[in-house]
This record gives structure tokens, sequence and C-alpha cells, in this order.
């Protein structure tokens, strides 16, 4: 029970089959409190159900795209619920028009907004985090290989995920003085909503599995395991870091299969 008497926020739970519900699950079973927000009152209808699994609080709203509004949940997080221990930003929006064909047909507007949301969204957070967190924390946000090299259709999500990654770093530098540790997940495919907006997204499970040295594709208890294990004390010592949970996949270049 690595997060017993832990209290922290999960961003992000689409429903049931969303990376965040992985990582609830994981945090629940390790004894950890957790609270919800949700970007719209209809998203939160939704997740009603799902969210009492963990607990009876209520989901607060948080459209991260709009000013103003992390502060809000924030505080209204700080007067109803008091100090976290950790916070989950499990978000990313592009508007699937563009996650399929050239990259550079991305719109200005579109660019923006992945931006915001994807990128942003998390700078703001740990710049509201330390005042929910006056006895340290850690923070996890969640990233995709698509960064690093170039998947098909992933198009300008990579973009926003390769400023998340390196924002990763410099807020990890801003907030270790606060005793607030700062990483990225870079996990593996895996279906969700989000996901399933990239154009053939069966496509780039298919292969990931082809190139696994586990021979399979990672799966939602995977992330939410690894991503305790970054919440909890045991990773005292790790901030700014990219974590691959992607059963290996960026490890392997090009793949041999032996002759048999
Ligand atoms: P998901 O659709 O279940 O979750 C995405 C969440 O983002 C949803 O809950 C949605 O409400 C939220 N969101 C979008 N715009 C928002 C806004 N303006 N305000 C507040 N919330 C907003 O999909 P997922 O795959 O679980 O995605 C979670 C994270 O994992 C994303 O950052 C995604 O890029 C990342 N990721 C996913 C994969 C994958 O293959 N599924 C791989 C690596 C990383």
């Amino acid at each position: 029970m690595i997060m017993q008497g832990k209290k922290g926020l999960i961003m992000g739970l689409a429903n049931k089959f969303s990376i965040a519900y992985g990582i609830a699950e994981s945090l629940k079973s390790q004894g950890a409190e957790l609270i919800f927000t949700s970007q719209t009152e209809y998203f939160k209808n939704k997740i009603s159900d799902i969210a009492k699994e963990f607990g009876k609080r209520e989901i607060i709203l948080c459209d991260v795209s709009k000013d103003g509004e992390i502060e809000k949940a924030f505080d209204e997080i700080l007067q109803t619920v008091g100090n976290l221990d950790f916070i989950v930003h499990s978000i990313a929006f592009a508007d699937k028009n563009e996650l399929t064909g050239k990259y550079y047909n991305t719109s200005r507007a579109n660019f923006l907004n992945a931006m915001n949301v994807s990128c942003f969204s998390f700078t703001e957070t740990c710049k509201y985090a330390p005042k929910l967190m006056p006895n340290g924390g850690s923070l996890v946000t969640l990233t995709y290989y698509g960064s690093e090299k170039v998947v098909p259709n992933y198009n300008v999500m990579a973009l926003a995920k390769s400023a998340l990654e390196t924002s990763v770093r410099y807020l990890a530098t801003d907030l270790g003085e606060s005793h607030v540790r700062v990483n990225a997940i870079s996990a593996g495919p895996i279906k969700t909503l989000a996901a399933s907006g990239v154009g053939e997204f069966s496509k780039i499970l298919e292969i990931e599995r082809f190139r696994s040295p586990l021979r399979r594709n990672v799966t939602q208890k995977d992330i939410g395991d690894a991503c305790t294990f970054l919440l909890s004390d045991m990773a005292s010592g790790i901030t700014g870091e990219i974590i691959h949970v992607d059963c290996g996949c960026n490890t392997v270049g090009v793949k041999f299969e032996p002759k048999s």
C-alpha cells in the first residue's frame, strides 16, 4: 500500500477505456484517495458512476483551455478537500480531421488549440500545484513516442508532445525547491477515445505489437502501475524524466525476426 494516506487529483477521465482509469485503479489499489476534474457537464455526468468507484467526492469542472479555470478548480479543491500529494494530467486534444494526411496541412487554429490543451495546460497545472502541496508532491503527465520519431498521422499532436516533454524538464526545475517532482510517462499506444481520432490507429497498435521486445501492446495496468510508482515516495529521487512504458517499443529500431 505505497499510497496509503495520500490524496490526489486525476484530470482527464473520460470513460473506462481512458488511461486515467487505469491510473485511478492502480492508485486506489495502493490506498490513495482520489478526486477528479472533468472538462464539461456532459463528461461529468458520463463519469459520475465511474468516479463513485473511487470515492464519494464531487467531480469538479475544469475546461483547461479556458483562462482561469485551473486556478479556480484548484481553489475549490483547497477549500473542499484540502492539500494534495499528487496530480495526474491525462489530457490532450487536436482536431481529428488533421490527425491524418500531411502534417503541413495543420491549420493555425488547430495548432494553437492542440498546444493550449495538450501542453500549456500542464504548465498552468504546475504553476498552481505548489499551493495545494505545501509539503511537496508529485505530478505526472502523459506523452507519446511520436514526439521523438515520426509516427504517421500523429502530426500536430507530436509537436504538442515534444513541447510537453521539454516543459516537464523546465517545470521540474521550477518546482524542485518546493519539493514537488514533475515527470511524464511516454505510454505505448492503447485504444481510447482520444487515440481513435488518430488516422489508422489500429495499424499503429499492430506495428508496435510486432516491434515490442515483450511481443505485446501495453495495457492500462502497465501504465497505471508505473504512474503509481512515480507518484509514490518510492520515486523520491526521480524528477524531470520521461519514462517509457511501452513494452520496450522505443528501444527497437528495425526488428529482425530470426528465420525458423
Ligand atoms: P481519453 O480520451 O480517454 O482522455 C483524454 C481526456 O482529455 C478526456 O478525458 C478529455 O475530456 C480530456 N480533455 C480534452 N480536452 C480538454 C479540455 N479542454 N479540458 C479538460 N480536459 C480535456 O484518451 P487517453 O488516451 O486516455 O488520453 C490521456 C492522455 O494520454 C493524453 O495526454 C494522450 O495524449 C496520452 N497518451 C495516449 C496514448 C494512447 O495511445 N491512448 C498513448 C500515449 C499518450
